[in-house]
């Protein structure tokens, strides 16, 4: 069985989509700062959840944003940037809020979805408090409900220039 399973992951060989060229710049003037490589917190502010299927897609085999320096990490204080999905729910404000305090300088806060840049599909809803900017400052946004993963991949290579 083992060996079965061996074979079969060496016949796949490698899946990831090409690299394609560098970024021509970088996505915000903060980029600057991070030398090649970003630790990103990622923070479902009250998404659906499709987003974080695109961002899973991203550091899966197939887009393998790690190759190119982007690196998701389990805490804010690991982090230099924010990976924000959704229109911020009430409950939402503050963790966010505090999460974004306790990132280190540059302090990026990418939006990923068009619920993050204006609350999209859940604009007025009872529950919303506002887009990701009515809460902390955004640097770089990417469109889209969801945005497709060579987006988002664009986006981070914006970051680390790679
Ligand atoms: S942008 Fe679309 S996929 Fe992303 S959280 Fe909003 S509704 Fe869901």
């Amino acid at each position: 069985m083992v060996f079965k399973l061996l074979r079969v992951i060496r016949s796949a060989g490698r899946v990831a989509e090409p690299a394609g060229s560098a970024p021509a710049g970088p996505a915000c003037a903060k980029a600057a700062a991070l030398g090649g490589s970003v630790q990103l917190r990622h923070v479902d502010a009250g998404s659906c959840n499709g987003c974080e299927v695109e961002i899973g897609s991203v550091f899966g085999p197939v887009y393998d944003a790690e190759r190119y320096g982007a690196r998701l990490v389990a805490s804010p204080r690991h982090a230099d940037a924010l990976l924000v999905t959704g229109p911020v729910t009430r409950n939402m404000a503050e963790p966010l809020r505090r999460t974004y305090e306790a990132v280190s300088e540059p302090r990026i806060v990418v939006a990923v979805g068009d619920c993050a840049r204006n609350c999209g599909e859940f604009a007025g809803a009872y529950g919303v408090h506002g887009a990701v900017a009515d809460v902390v400052p955004v640097d770089v946004e990417v469109p889209g409900c969801p945005p497709a993963p060579e987006a988002i991949v664009a986006a981070l290579r914006g970051l680390t220039g790679r």
